[in-house]
């Protein structure tokens, strides 16, 4: 076998690098669901670039309209000037988007990535209410930045900041009274101890499936709760749809199905479709109160990925029922694989959850996560760890994967659990 020619990664690249890690290679192509690296070996792709990638790698329709812009010299920097490419955009989101699920929201493009949309979102909601404390949850995950970084609930994570996170305050995730009623006592007594001056909170920011905190599933009506409180004590509700956006659930926004309505919604990842960078921040109008320039920056006009981004919505979200249905039935296919593997290793796996086409597996033995991704690797498979130990194989496969390569992938990970 040859090695990989991993030096120049290790002696200059710096020491914070982590996928590479667990994926020592020097991928080159990718196509779908699969990457090539440079010696010739093929990997199954389980992880969709974090999410990133919800139509495949080098989709061949994005790719075309892609190739089609750019040989015309279509405009590719950034600002926030008025563009053909982000009219289209615009349009094809309000008439494939908004307006079949009757969404009222504004749409500001806060930046190249997900954790520019937190900024925004948090520092709107701050600015609206005139109030800094946010409320967030336990093994949250919203970024690296300062101000994401403050309502993210990884002490790894937090550590990195080096200087004190200020205005986060984190409640248990998806708790429940008796198993039974959705329970907000710990919330309501801090609101209480609060105050209803400076120190109540302005907003509290949520994912309905934390990704990278374990793929934790925010029941529904945990999450109605959560908004009826909201509403009821003056606090504004921000979804994170970054990674649990763009169909990743079985609907294009992961809080549909729970029948919430948020005050802001935070889109990055797949909205581009090919892997560009491109976020938005979607808010009611009555929050669009930032004077012209107040909030802004270079990259925030990526015309490219505005093409790749209306070509993915009119090629998959024209019936957006059948790509919802494809998903559900994927996940339903990953779901009865996890109960087989879970059943053959009744004494290792501790639960597997998920919903649409987003699935975990935890191990008792938390560290065995890591060994079944590495084997997985190895094997010829692309999976990544989440939770706050990395105790959970996290199963992000792309949207667009055939119903083979998906039985595949998840022969490959129970031998991979079989063998470590
Ligand atoms: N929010 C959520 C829910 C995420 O999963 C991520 C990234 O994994 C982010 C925010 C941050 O996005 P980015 O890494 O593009 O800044």
């Amino acid at each position: 076998i040859t090695q990989p020619d991993l030096s120049v990664f290790e002696t200059l690249e710096s020491e914070v690098r982590s996928y590479c890690r667990g994926w020592p290679a020097v991928f080159d192509r990718a196509r779908g669901s699969r990457l090539y690296d440079e010696d010739g070996h093929t990997y199954l792709d389980f992880f969709a670039g974090a999410g990133s990638l919800n139509y495949g790698h080098n989709n061949p329709v994005l790719k075309r309209a892609l190739l089609d812009y750019l040989e015309r010299d279509g405009i590719t920097h950034g600002l926030d000037m008025s563009t053909t490419a982000k009219r289209t955009f615009l349009q094809t989101f309000q008439d494939l988007v908004l307006r079949p699920r009757d969404l009222p929201y504004k749409v500001m493009f806060p930046g190249p990535t997900g954790t520019n949309a937190v900024e925004c979102a948090l520092k709107l909601a701050r600015k609206v209410k005139g109030r800094e404390s946010i409320v967030s949850f336990t093994n949250a995950f919203h970024g690296m930045s300062l101000g994401s970084l403050a309502v993210t609930g990884n002490a790894f994570k937090r550590a990195g900041a080096g200087v004190p996170l200020v205005h986060g305050t984190p409640m248990p995730f998806d708790h429940y009274l008796d198993g039974q009623v959705p329970d907000f006592l710990w919330f309501e007594r801090l609101l209480q101890d609060q105050g209803s001056g400076l120190n109540h909170p302005a907003a509290v920011i949520v994912e309905t499936v934390q990704g990278e905190g374990g793929v934790n599933v925010a029941r529904n009506a945990w999450l109605r709760g959560l908004a009826e409180l909201c509403a009821r004590r003056d606090m504004l509700l921000i979804v994170d749809d970054i990674q649990m956006g763009c169909g990743r659930t079985g609907a294009f926004f992961s809080f549909e199905e729970a029948g919430i309505v948020p005050d802001i919604v935070t889109v990055s990842k797949s909205i581009s479709g090919y892997g560009l960078p491109m976020s938005l921040c979607l808010f009611k109008p009555e929050l669009d109160i930032w004077e012209p320039g107040e909030h802004n920056g270079t990259f925030r006009g990526n015309n490219p990925a505005f093409v790749t981004a209306t070509a993915a919505l009119e090629t998959y979200w024209t019936d957006g029922s059948a790509m919802e249905k494809q998903t559900r039935a994927r996940g339903e296919q990953v779901e009865r694989a996890l109960v087989s593997l879970a059943e053959e290793h009744r004494a290792d796996v501790k639960e597997y959850r998920g919903r649409g086409l987003v699935w975990g597996l935890e191990f008792h033995d938390t560290s065995r996560a890591e060994r079944v991704a590495r084997r997985a690797f190895d094997l010829g498979l692309l999976v990544e760890t989440s939770g706050p130990q990395s105790e959970v194989v996290k199963l992000l496969p792309a949207l667009t994967i055939t119903p083979d390569e998906l039985d595949e992938g998840l022969t490959i990970l129970a031998r991979a659990v079989r063998e470590t």
